[in-house]
């Protein structure tokens, strides 16, 4: 694969992406998240996906978990807890777009498939990344971000984390040669996007500009997911949501900017990011 050249993210760029809010905007207009995870030991992670798609705008928030774990949702959030992962547990749930595998452990493949049924735009993150959840979306031809960080990338691409991370261009390439219509979002310092509209397109790249090693710490890729599934419940194509959303990630990060910072401090950050952005 050689890669085009990539575009790198600006504040003018991303500034035109931002979801305009009019003056008679109310909770079910702006898009609403449904974040399904959390099982076992990272009960954390769809809290920290939910609370970054609050901070980023969306509307409505309902984190969808399974019973009895300790699943913790943000006060502003819906408590769905699920019996199991057939599917039924999460119909009608209120929502334009879905993140999904945050902390889900093994049932990430089971999770993503009950989600699947759902028919909305969805953002695969974590424990849902198998090529098996992937193919299923985009056979049935749902708009799909993918966000892996270089570990779970090279679980996709049967390489080693090592490689992904020596060469991310190309592993995005890659992804996004292997997933045509999925927005990949490879995870690292920096990160990089790809995206081949169409099977056997070239893929389109992009490098984002924001983001520094004080993010390299526990939760920073749940925030993230969050932040691109609020967008894409504000109807973004996947493209978009994913490129703002790694920007404004890397932006709250960039405003902190300092090592030892939390992954819910970046979430807490994001409305002062958009409203720099806005300027
Ligand atoms: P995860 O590994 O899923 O928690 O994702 C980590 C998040 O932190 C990703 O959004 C990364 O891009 C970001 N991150 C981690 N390390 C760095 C770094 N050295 N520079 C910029 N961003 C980073
Ligand atoms: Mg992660």
């Amino acid at each position: 694969v050689s890669p085009a050249l990539p575009e790198l993210l600006t504040p003018d760029g991303m500034r035109r992406l931002l979801p305009r809010r009019p003056g008679n905007a109310n909770k079910g207009s702006v898009g609403r998240v449904l974040v399904v995870g959390g099982q076992a030991i990272y009960t954390g992670a769809p809290t920290l996906t939910a609370l970054a798609a609050a901070r980023s705008g969306a509307g409505l928030v309902t984190v969808a978990y399974p019973a009895g774990s300790a699943v913790q949702p943000p006060l502003e959030a819906i408590r769905k807890p699920l019996q199991d992962w057939s599917g039924e547990g999460l119909q009608g749930a209120k929502a334009e777009a879905v993140a999904v595998g945050m902390g889900t452990g093994p049932e990430g493949v089971a999770a993503a498939r009950a989600a699947l049924e759902l028919g909305l735009p969805t953002l695969v993150d974590a424990d849902a990344l198998q090529v098996e959840v992937i193919d299923a979306y985009l056979q049935a031809r749902l708009p799909t971000v993918i966000t892996p960080h270089p570990g779970e990338a090279g679980r996709l691409l049967g390489r080693s984390a090592a490689e992904v991370a020596q060469q991310p261009l190309e592993s995005a390439a890659l992804l996004a040669r292997r997933f045509p219509g999925a927005a990949v979002v490879l995870k690292g310092g920096p990160t990089v996007m790809a995206l081949s509209p169409v099977p056997d397109s070239a893929p389109v790249l992009a490098v984002n500009t924001t983001g520094n090693a004080a993010m390299a710490s526990g939760g920073m890729g749940d925030v993230l997911s969050g932040i691109i599934a609020a967008y894409l419940a504000a109807g973004l194509e996947p493209w978009d949501a994913a490129r703002l959303g790694v920007y404004l990630h890397g932006l709250s990060g960039d405003l902190i900017g300092k090592v030892g910072m939390l992954a819910h401090e970046v979430a807490e950050g994001l409305p002062e990011a958009v409203w720099r952005l806005s300027k």
